[in-house]
């Protein structure tokens, strides 16, 4: 295999050979395991991103690895042209976790939130008989949904917009965590979905008032809308339960899911709703060569069998709190943090300074000498999403590196 002999020859690579659509911090890694990562020099940090909340297991989770390799010298790719093996075990599986009838998988969570769109038009054009090309879907100011250009054609950020127009007609964008909005937007004959986040993650880890998605729930049902959310970063245990929205006992009508659905193996995303939804959509109509290949199959069953087993929502929910009093403590200290804010272990910290400074860059490359790896979204927002196999010490040993770095 070919190696690179140092940490500044692989970002040299990148930067001429790679495309720039990353800025990312000048660190090159080369192993992980659990919380951990390591880099080409052998230096150990703590992983607080997890891949966007894709590592939700850890790295390299032994059992998914043990499924992976197994399966890999199995069998990997048929296409759907063939029946497998292993998809309809992870069908039954995925809707069962879920309480879903039907499952359709996909492999980024951008596919897998094109195929919920496609999937809420047909249901208005056929079930709720809404003109033909009239859809609407609502969906919420600084979304993030993934990179396409029907789903960018949804976003309100200028840098994931600016220069990729044209864009795809059929969306009413309104303010997020604003019940009033939902109850206007939805009085539309037109509008076949509500697509949310029931945590934005890309947006800072912001987290709606309590009750804002059950009169989501509440609202789509009277106007007959299909409330479809957007799991894909806050699923999957991530916010102490197994679906953000069960926080308020809320369930779509199309569930978005991806990340972790893998452990961070590979990418799976999966669309699940009841039988009068996905039976829409007909042969021919929708798919994707990989989506479902009995790799991914066998890797997803491992990967939330191990969420289930090692009870990481439970150990979410309570890492969680001992975090945010940590962080809360910090914020009461020192001048230079805003607050912190999240559910379970994804939370972030909002710096004290302009969206436009570097400060929350700075303190990055500061917890990164500190050992500890996290990156800033939004400017002056940092989010905190460490894989959900970190014990109760090194949460808070995490924390004492996160202070050491801002306070010193
Ligand atoms: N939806 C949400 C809520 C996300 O956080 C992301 C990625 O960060 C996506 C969709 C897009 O997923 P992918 O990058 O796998 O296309």
């Amino acid at each position: 295999m070919i190696e690179v002999t140092s940490a500044n020859e692989a970002i040299q690579l990148e930067e001429k050979y790679g495309a720039h659509n990353y800025h990312p911090l000048p660190v090159v890694l080369h192993r992980g395991e659990g919380v951990f990562l390591w880099d080409v020099e052998g230096k150990r940090y703590y992983d607080f991103l997890s891949a966007y909340s894709a590592v939700n297991q850890g790295h390299c989770h032994p059992r998914i690895i043990r499924a992976l390799t197994e399966q890999a010298g199995e069998l990997t790719l048929t296409s759907r042209a063939f029946y497998n093996d292993k998809l309809g075990l992870a069908e039954k599986l995925i809707c069962e976790t879920f309480g879903y009838q039907k499952a359709l998988f996909m492999n980024s969570g951008a596919e897998a939130n094109e195929t919920a769109i496609k999937l809420a038009r047909k249901w208005g054009y056929t079930q709720k008989r809404i003109p033909d090309n009239q859809a609407v879907i609502v969906a919420a100011k600084k979304n993030f949904h993934g990179r396409t250009t029907t789903i960018i054609s949804a976003s309100t950020d200028p840098t994931a917009r600016a220069g990729f127009g044209p864009f795809m007609p059929g969306f009413d964008i309104i303010d997020y965590d604003n019940v009033q909005a939902i109850e206007k937007a939805l009085a539309n004959p037109n509008v076949c979905g509500l697509w949310l986040e029931p945590i934005q993650g890309e947006a800072g880890v912001y987290v709606p008032k309590e009750g804002y998605l059950k009169e989501a729930e509440r609202l789509c049902r009277k106007h007959n809308v299909l409330l479809m959310m957007d799991e894909i970063q806050t699923g999957i245990a991530r916010t102490g339960r197994m679906l953000a929205s069960d926080h308020e006992g809320v369930r779509a009508d199309i569930l978005i899911l991806g990340k972790a659905l893998s452990g961070g193996v590979l990418p799976v995303s999966c669309v699940l709703a009841d039988d009068t939804i996905m039976l829409v959509i007909h042969p021919g109509e929708h798919g994707s060569t990989f989506g479902g290949n009995p790799l991914a199959a066998a890797v997803c069953m491992e990967s939330l069998q191990v969420v289930k087993d090692e009870h990481l929502a439970e150990r979410a929910e309570k890492l969680g709190i001992i975090f945010r009093s940590r962080m809360n403590l910090l914020v009461a200290k020192s001048e230079r943090v805003k607050l912190v804010r999240g559910k379970g272990l994804l939370n972030a910290i909002v710096i004290n300074d302009t969206p436009e400074s570097d400060t929350a860059w700075q303190i990055c490359l500061k917890f990164a000498e500190n050992g500890l790896l996290a990156k800033p979204t939004h400017g002056n927002i940092i989010r905190l999403a460490p894989p959900l196999v970190i014990t109760e010490e090194q949460i808070h040993e995490c924390c004492d590196i996160i202070e050491r770095s801002i306070l010193g």
